[in-house]
């Protein structure tokens, strides 16, 4: 992995201790089908997420992005390489295990959100809750309240097909952040929103990240967003070829 200059970073002294670190990924890889129709999407991937900051990652569609964050969520086992989320490996875990680890420190926006057709947007964003135990009322209530944090309080009532793409979006990312997971992952997460909302929506999600120490990744090709980054991991064909911090990310954000 190539780090770029001037603001380059310490190789990997935090990984090798793990402080301060949410997520770690080393050498891993990841193939899809078989035989002559084998996709290898992740070549080999190195990367660091700190916790308490914004980590983005970039590249061009097909380069692996939505497959590393389902590896680093538990959602897709890796081929070989190591990964740990605040210390722990999803592949050490029986499923029930990591279905429940994954609910109590994850939160994670899907690129076509995922949305439960037949539930209203309030009680889409209560689900982790209720999955942990949380009583549906309770629950449905703190849904609300997520939803007016997204600018959505008075659609709350609201069918996931009465709502347009960017609302169900802010919906999902509600739905994310709802049981204050230490890891939040989004996938393209302003892709459907126009510039206001998505700042609004990029300031919200940067606020929980920092707070309490939470980390957040978010996968995204919105150069409008990168300044809201504070380190910004380039992918290509299946590998991290670059991170960038500091004041290249104001370059980065100015298109170079
Ligand atoms: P990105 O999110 O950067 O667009 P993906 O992680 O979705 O990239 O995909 C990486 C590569 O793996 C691409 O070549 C894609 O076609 C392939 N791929 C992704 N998901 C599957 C799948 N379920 N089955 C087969 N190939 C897949
Ligand atoms: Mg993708």
């Amino acid at each position: 992995m190539s780090t770029a200059a001037p603001s380059a970073q310490p190789a990997s002294s935090q990984a090798a201790s793990g402080k301060g670190l949410a997520a770690y990924c080393r050498g891993v890889t990841k193939h899809y089908g078989s035989g002559s129709n084998q996709v290898l999407a992740l070549r080999g991937i190195d990367l660091e997420i700190p916790a308490g900051k914004l980590t983005m990652l970039v590249g061009p569609s097909g380069c692996g992005k939505t497959t590393l964050i389902s590896v680093i969520a538990g959602i897709l086992d890796r081929d070989a390489g190591e990964c740990s989320v605040f210390g722990r490996d999803f592949s050490a875990m029986g499923q029930r295990e990591r279905t429940r680890y994954r609910g109590e420190n994850i939160g994670f926006v899907f690129q076509q959100f995922n949305l439960l057709p037949t539930l209203n947007a309030a009680e889409n964003v209560a689900v982790p809750l209720m999955i942990l135990g949380e009583g549906r009322a309770a629950a449905v209530a703190k849904g609300k309240e997520y939803l007016a944090q997204v600018g959505l309080g008075d659609r709350w009532k609201s069918l996931p097909s009465q709502l347009s793409g960017g609302q169900q979006q802010r919906v999902a990312i509600a739905r994310a952040l709802v049981h204050s997971p230490r890891l939040i992952v989004c996938d393209e997460p302003t892709s459907a929103l126009d510039h206001e909302t998505g700042g609004r929506v990029m300031a919200l999600l940067k606020d929980v990240a920092l707070k309490n120490d939470r980390a957040l990744v978010i996968v995204t090709h919105d150069a409008r967003i990168f300044s809201y980054a504070d380190q910004i991991a380039k992918m290509d064909d299946g590998r991290v070829d670059q991170v960038i911090t500091g004041s290249g990310i104001t370059a980065e954000a100015r298109g170079h």
